[in-house]
């Protein structure tokens, strides 16, 4: 299908495929059923990524990167989702690619340097600590209780997170807690660099979690015990956490639903190879018409995720919040590539499910998709509230009562 991307992004994107064909596909089948991959197989295939000049597409120069805009990137991502070790491979590999980005929108110059840099040259790794177990905030951050409070030239940062994604790896954890507890948390909240090793971060433990076997990263449990930082470790504005978090998710949500857009795709390039070659009931699977039917639905629908998702990011590109089209590209590509792999698996039959074929990790993996960066309600939730509110009282009779 083509898009309206670029000349530039998709000679880019080309070559990423070409990549991931190349280079990274290999490595996914050395690792498939026998996870996760290795730290040195990632650390060859960033080189390999290096070598051809495709290393961190999104970040600047200065960083290493390739310096592509938010829209030129995106044909590239998707290329690198295609496998569940491309992100990584071109270092576009969630939460570290969002976390990146936050620091280089609102980080001082000291931040990037000690810790921007590394994480871009793949030295260190991040988490992004915000969900909260039960009495806390998850789906409503409004009831985010971790508090930091200023004693001296520090802040001591007290309270409970978790799902904090690669957080029993991370080097530094970028963590939301409340700095004014007599305001409204959208307006109390702010953001602290943590470095993992200070005194009172206590990773309790990996929670045990369906899909992650080929990347093997960590969705941690961590308390944070009287951790004390410097004021230097405020990230961004004060009491403006819950505004630079939204600058980050809007962004990453999008990003997400480029690298799964990614990975359907892929699905679909198994799946329809396997019924072309398979033969049941007198002739290849794909002549049959419930195959070719399953096929064209989720062509149709991923092809309308992706369009969905360069609207919202176009919007972006040109400097807007695009809050409703980045909720309705994120529900409806985390339904469709769902969809679509479980349906890829079908049509593989027993093999669908087989780790000899990447669909079975990709169906594991796929599942959070639902859920992480805003659950499928809560981004419906804020979407009728804005269809709701077109609604004028005045108008109401005129249009609901026909007849008597
Ligand atoms: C794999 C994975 C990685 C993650 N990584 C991170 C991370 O790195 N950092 C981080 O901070 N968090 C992370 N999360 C947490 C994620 O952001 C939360 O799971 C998500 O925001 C939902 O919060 P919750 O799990 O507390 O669900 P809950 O708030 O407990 O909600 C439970 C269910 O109720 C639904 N619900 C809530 N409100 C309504 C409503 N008004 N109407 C109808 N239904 C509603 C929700 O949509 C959900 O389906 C991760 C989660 C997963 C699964």
């Amino acid at each position: 299908m083509e898009y309206d991307d670029t000349e530039r992004a998709r000679e880019f994107a080309a070559r990423t495929r070409e990549f991931l064909d190349e280079e990274v596909i290999p490595v996914e089948r050395e690792v498939l059923g026998s996870g996760p991959v290795s730290e040195g197989q990632v650390e060859g295939l960033r080189e390999a990524a290096r070598e051809r000049g495709l290393y961190a597409p999104h970040l600047p120069e200065k960083y290493g990167g390739q310096g592509l805009s938010y829209r030129d990137m995106l044909p590239v991502f998707e290329a690198a989702g295609r496998s569940l070790l491309g992100p990584a491979a071109l270092r576009v590999d969630a939460p570290d690619e969002g976390n990146m980005h936050t620091l280089e929108l609102f980080g001082t110059d000291e931040q990037k340097e000690e810790w921007l840099k590394p994480l871009a040259a793949g030295e260190v790794r991040s988490g992004f600590s915000m969900t909260e177990p039960i009495q806390g905030g998850g789906s409503d951050p409004k009831m985010l209780k971790t508090e930091a409070r200023k004693e001296g030239d520090e802040w001591v940062i007290d309270g409970h997170k978790w799902w904090t994604t690669q957080g029993a790896e991370a080097d530094v954890l970028i963590v939301m807690a409340r700095t004014d507890p007599e305001a409204h948390p959208y307006a109390g909240c702010s953001l602290f660099l943590v470095p993992s090793d200070t005194d009172g971060v206590e990773v309790v433990r990996n929670i045990p979690h369906v899909g992650g076997e080929v990347s093997g990263m960590s969705h941690a449990e961590i308390r944070y015990n009287g951790v004390r930082i410097p004021e230097g470790n405020l990230l961004g504005g004060l009491n403006e956490g819950f505004s630079h978090a939204q600058q980050r998710l809007g962004p990453a949500r999008l990003t997400h639903c480029m690298r799964y857009s990614g990975m359907a795709e892929r699905a679909l390039d198994v799946a329809k190879a396997y019924v072309s070659e398979r033969e049941a009931f007198d002739g290849p699977l794909a002549e049959k018409q419930a195959i070719r039917f399953t096929i064209a639905e989720a062509e149709t629908n991923l092809h309308a995720a992706r369009t969905m998702v360069r609207h919202a990011a176009r919007e972006i590109d040109s400097g807007g919040e695009a809050r409703i089209p980045v909720s309705m590209a994120k529900v409806f590509a985390a339904n469709t590539v769902q969809e679509v792999i479980d349906d890829c698996l079908q049509l593989c039959g027993a093999n669908g499910i087989g780790k000899d074929l990447p669909l079975a990790d990709f169906y594991e993996n796929a599942r959070q998709f639902r859920l992480v960066d805003g659950a499928d309600e809560v981004h419906k939730r804020v979407i009728a509230r804005e269809a709701l509110s077109e609604v004028r009282p005045e108008e109401i009779e005129s249009i609901t009562r026909y007849g008597g």
